[in-house]
């Protein structure tokens, strides 16, 4: 049977079982497509980043003697379109028979599920043997339930998996050494540089933009510092074990106008188109922990873990279970629209500023910045969610829909009203001041809840939750807040929701 085999450009895994044996009859096909490239407003490094991670791959299966096809952008057949492609690629060559992997995005596993279902040949579709757990195994941990706790579902895999356990229980005596991390970061604190590849890509980004896709951000394609293969995939976890791990719980959180990824791994790029697997990603972790225990605590080490066979299988989990509907879920119904600053940085408000100045320069945030400054104005300012996840879904080189959206809608914007968090993800300027340096050089007081210098956070923090009384007083992680705005008195209440107003009325000029 003649057959050609479709790899998506999230699909590079190295060590995928199709791989392991040579046949002649059949063909691999890897795409370049104005279909992919405009389904967002992506990152230059994004689109450069994967094409050339896909070049590299092609060469890998022919250097091994696979047969494979690569339709570059600017290739005159190429129709742009995914399924139009295949049709001539089938109708060319013959094939009898079409097998892809399962997409991790909804709207490619629709497409493809339609196309498969039209064709006249026959068809198959095969794991990507990539994730620790299946799309559906949420569902059968909680069952009919709609809130799903992360840490029961993280249990479950330390369980399954049999990472740092002792028999039936979690090495160390607890599951969770959170209370050990999150730190700021002190003066003297010495943090190792990242590690940046430097590759000259600006013949892919020259075809990139002769295609006529449109990018945001710096392309940074003369020293283009991400891996795109899989030895430079191996070779960022390696240094993130050897020289960030040691450190990477306790300052987790920390935000700084000097570091833009701190003590983080910068993997979920290389993880997340699987040029590396997250068990050999733990695996590399918890064997670094062992070898050198007196520098490496466990709280590190399973506060990395947690991140990956909790947080990252879990939301694959919900996206599967509530895709569609999550797409449109707008629990608050905000309707605002993103101030024009979140596209090129030009805001007074410094933590924000630094955020999406990193953004544009290196496609990358961490966590907290992308959840407690970007994430928490967004909700704070009531902007809606389709603006919040279209600017997410382009901007970072980690954004694919599954990992995006569930943390953009739900963790960030509550958009699924806690089918993901608990409760809202707000603060006001106080923590953001604890946690970095950022108020200590921002145009804003960050003390002032009204006046024209007050940061915004602030009254924007008490109006939300004003806004939104009715349905969050009742959640019981969140009662205290309205304590302390019953305490407030009516003139100051008033002022604080005029200077709100002002903030959303002017979120361009803020
Ligand atoms: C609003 C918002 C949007 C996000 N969008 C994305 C996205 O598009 N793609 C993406 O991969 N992650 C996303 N995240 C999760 C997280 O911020 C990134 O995975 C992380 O910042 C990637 O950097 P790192 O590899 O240095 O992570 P580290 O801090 O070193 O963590 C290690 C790994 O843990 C995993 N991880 C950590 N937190 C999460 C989480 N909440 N969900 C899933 N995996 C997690 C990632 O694979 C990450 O590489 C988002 C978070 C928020 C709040
Ligand atoms: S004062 Fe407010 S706007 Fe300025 S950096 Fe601090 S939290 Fe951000």
């Amino acid at each position: 049977m003649k057959t050609l085999r479709l790899i998506l450009g999230d699909q590079l895994n190295y060590n995928h079982s199709w791989f392991a044996r040579n046949d002649d009859n059949i063909t691999y096909v890897l795409m370049e497509i104005r279909q992919e490239t405009d389904y967002a407003h992506h990152h230059a490094q994004k689109v450069i980043g994967i094409f050339a991670a896909m070049y590299n791959f092609v060469h890998y299966l022919r250097k091994r003697g696979h047969k494979v096809m690569h339709l570059l952008i600017n290739d005159p057949n190429n129709t742009q379109s995914l399924t139009k492609n295949l049709d001539q690629i089938i109708k060319q060559g013959n094939f009898t028979r079409f097998e892809y992997l399962l997409p991790d995005e909804f709207r490619l596993d629709e497409q493809l599920t339609v196309y498969c279902g039209k064709l006249t040949i026959a068809s198959s579709a095969f794991d990507t043997e990539h994730f620790l757990s299946s799309r559906y195994e949420l569902k059968e941990h909680f069952g009919e339930s709609k809130h799903y706790l992360m840490e029961s579902f993280y249990r479950m895999m330390r369980r399954k998996h049999g990472v740092m356990m002792d028999a039936t229980q979690p090495e160390g005596g607890k599951w969770n050494f959170d209370s050990e991390n999150r730190k700021a970061l002190g003066k003297s604190t010495s943090v190792p540089a990242p590690l940046l590849f430097d590759h000259d890509f600006t013949e892919i980004w020259n075809e990139i933009q002769h295609s006529g896709a449109k990018c945001i951000g710096n392309p940074d394609a003369e020293h283009y510092s991400w891996p795109v293969t899989r030895r430079e995939s191996l070779q960022l976890l390696r240094y993130f074990t050897d020289h960030l791990l040691p450190l990477f719980g306790t300052y987790q959180d920390a935000m700084s106008t000097q570091h833009w990824s701190l003590f983080h791994s910068r993997i979920s790029f290389a993880m997340n188109i699987k040029m590396i697997s997250p068990a050999e990603v733990i695996d590399a972790v918890v064997a670094e922990w062992r070898k050198r225990p007196e520098e490496i605590s466990i709280a590190q080490t399973e506060g990395f873990v947690r991140q990956i066979l909790g947080w990252r299988e879990f939301m694959r989990g919900v996206y599967w279970v509530n895709m569609p509907e999550f797409s449109q879920m707008n629990y608050f119904r905000h309707e605002n629209k993103l101030p024009s600053w979140f596209w090129n940085a030009e805001t007074k408000m410094n933590c924000l500023h630094h955020a999406i100045k990193q953004s544009l320069e290196h496609a990358y945030a961490h966590h907290i910045q992308r959840l407690m400054i970007t994430g928490n104005f967004a909700l704070l300012a009531g902007i809606h969610p389709d603006e919040t996840d279209a600017w997410y879904l382009g901007i970072y080189i980690d954004a694919f829909e599954w990992v995006e959206i569930t943390n953009t809608r739900g963790m960030s914007q509550f958009a699924d009203g806690g089918i993901v968090a608990t409760k809202p993800y707000t603060s006001s300027a106080n923590y953001i001041n604890n946690m970095s340096n950022y108020c200590k050089s921002c145009a804003y007081n960050h003390k002032e809840k009204v006046g024209a210098d007050a940061c915004p956070f602030n009254s924007l923090y008490w109006d939300f939750h004003a806004r939104h009384r009715e349905v969050l007083e009742k959640n019981p992680r969140i009662g205290m807040v309205y304590k302390n705005y019953d305490r407030m008195s009516p003139e100051l209440k008033a002022e604080v929701h005029e200077r709100a107003a002002w903030c959303i009325d002017n979120l361009d000029r803020l």
